[in-house]
């Protein structure tokens, strides 16, 4: 320092006085949030009156007086006494698939075929030949006494492949194109559950394919490039704003949506946190990220660092793999989608490279597998720092195997709308004993279990208060049955709000960064058209999300 030259010796002595101002002061702000109702999530100050935002951050949490006093040059954003509260987290979503249907000709509530037949009029003369025409929603219920036949789709789009889903899923309407495509002709035999149905004089399929039949076709219609991908994720990421989610953890992306969402982070389109998780079953693209590593970003649009498998199917279809059989269907156990070999493989590989593994697993031996594969694999490496590991859906699990995921440190990240949805038909299934480990959210919490509630949309609603009422009420939206369905297993209010925001956060190891509303975390949070803190149940179902604010950017607003 003796030796330093005056000008350098200014310079220091400038920079260090700048950096004690800088410290006395704290970060700057350029905004304030006033006359708010804040549900901060933070337990060691609950509410909040005001905050104070600075790039992209929350930088103080109090009162107006004690906020305009300290940055006096900020501007200031009157709350109106609304409700403020940290944006949603959506753990478990499928972004593409929300995104895709919105891109799909919509048929919903197109009360005859001949109407049907005009919109894909419509959509022929701007695609281009040989291209999949797609749309979604007639309905199948209500035409079933007498469905529609494909002639018409035949003369108006004899070069385009057409394939028109039904709204609930149990039907579809496919052109002589598409039939052709799929290889499908009077001579396919149907399904085991499922039917080609076939005009009665020439036996030549009529277009209209049920159930099972679907799969013969819809395994034909191409996935999206990655252009269209870009277009279905903005829609998609719309549609979550709309609903108050700032951060979505993709539960599978393939390569090229990956490459879509890169695209739209380097264009900075993206508006909503995307938290990927790799599509497991594509070893190439696992392969090469272990290789590269975790892929964190500074700015928190995009993280990649895990990977999605599947250890077995669903309970609906009887997919779901069981340890004893089907209560309904004795014949079967279910089955293993990857074996527990295979997932104890997948996951120490992914302990060595600094990954976290999601496992869906929804009955009892698809749970106790992945919790076998993932103890070996934790103990097979010891030196794996916070792996957190995550079970999908945990929705039948043996009662002796819940404890496991507290000793193991496994996030279970459960669905309450799956559970609402579920319920007419789960018992039949599994019968009165299991039926106590489905589903068993406060079993979950009290064996100290970390508990994540989302969607899964799009096979569910996206709005998270509805899984909020679901899992508060174990009710339909009409409030069936009386009381709840095991009603012992209802979450409250404060549990709810955990689950979507700090517990979803720390799943996507994001607890230092998002999921409260407090100094140092990142400004993501929405205004809501009531107080979600004490509305009863029934008001979730009508409550809405006024504005979404992501990174402290007014991302969304209601028209109303
Ligand atoms: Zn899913």
């Amino acid at each position: 320092m003796l030796n330093a030259r005056p000008s350098f010796t200014i310079a220091l002595l400038a920079s260090l006085l700048l950096i004690s101002v800088a410290c006395r002061t704290g970060p700057k702000a350029e905004q304030i949030f006033t006359n708010g109702h804040a549900i901060t999530m933070n337990g060691s100050a609950p509410k909040a009156e005001a905050f104070a935002i600075g790039h992209g951050k929350i930088v103080a949490v109090g009162s107006r007086q004690e906020l305009r006093a300290r940055y006096t040059g900020a501007a200031e954003i009157d709350l109106k006494g609304k409700t403020v509260m940290p944006g949603i987290i959506e753990s478990h979503g499928h972004l593409l698939n929300l995104g895709r249907s919105s891109l799909e000709l919509n048929l919903v509530g197109v009360a005859t075929p001949a109407e049907v037949a005009q919109k894909v009029r419509e959509r022929v003369a701007e695609t281009a030949p040989d291209e999949w025409i797609i749309g979604w929603g007639w309905d199948e219920g209500a035409w079933a006494s007498s469905y529609p036949t494909n002639e018409e789709l035949n003369r108006i789009a004899p070069r385009n492949p057409v394939w028109l889903k039904g709204l609930h899923g149990f039907a579809g309407w496919a052109n002589a194109r598409a039939l052709e495509t799929a290889g499908i002709t009077k001579d396919t035999p149907d399904p085991e559950r499922g039917k080609i149905i076939k005009h009665t004089q020439t036996g030549i399929p009529t277009g209209i394919l049920t159930d099972q039949a679907q799969q013969l076709l819809a395994k034909h219609v191409p996935p999206l490039n990655q252009e269209q991908s870009e277009k279905a994720l903005l829609l998609a990421q719309e549609e979550c704003l709309r609903h108050g989610l700032t951060t979505v953890h993709d539960a599978r992306v393939t390569r090229t949506v990956l490459d879509a969402l890169h695209a739209l982070a380097a264009k900075k389109l993206l508006k909503l946190r995307v938290y990927a998780m790799l599509d497991g079953a594509d070893g190439e693209l696992v392969a090469s990220h272990f290789r590269s590593g975790p892929e964190i970003d500074p700015e928190h649009w995009l993280t990649v660092r895990s990977i999605k498998v599947f250890a077995d199917g669903a309970l609906g279809s009887r997919g779901a793999a069981l340890l004893e059989p089907y209560s309904d269907a004795p014949g079967t156990r279910g089955l293993e989608t990857t074996s527990k070999e295979a997932l104890f493989d997948l996951t120490t590989r992914a302990l060595y490279a600094g990954f976290q593994v999601v496992t869906h697993a929804i009955g009892d031996r698809g749970n106790r597998n992945t919790l076998d594969a993932y103890e070996a694999a934790l103990k097979k490496v010891p030196a794996a720092r916070d792996p957190r590991l995550r079970i999908e859906h945990a929705q039948v699990v043996a009662p002796g195997d819940i404890p496991r995921f507290a000793q193991l440190k496994i996030i279970a990240s459960m669905q309450p709308p799956h559970c609402t949805s579920d319920m007419p038909w789960a018992e039949a299934r599994i019968g009165p004993e299991r039926i106590k480990g489905a589903y068993a959210w406060r079993r979950f919490l009290e064996a100290g279990v970390r508990l994540a509630l989302n969607s899964d949309f799009p096979g569910e609603t996206l709005d998270p208060f509805y899984g909020m009422y679901a899992a508060e009420t174990r009710q339909t939206p009409e409030g069936k049955p009386e009381g709840g369905w095991y009603p012992e297993q209802r979450l409250t209010r404060q549990e709810v709000l955990r689950a979507y925001t700090v517990a979803s956060a720390y799943a996507g190891f994001d607890e230092e960064i998002k999921g409260q509303i407090a100094p140092g975390k990142l400004a993501d949070f929405i205004v809501l058209s009531d107080d979600i803190a004490t509305i009863p149940s029934r008001s979730l179902l009508t409550l809405r999300v006024e504005q979404a604010y992501v990174g402290g950017k007014l991302m969304f607003e209601s028209k109303r």
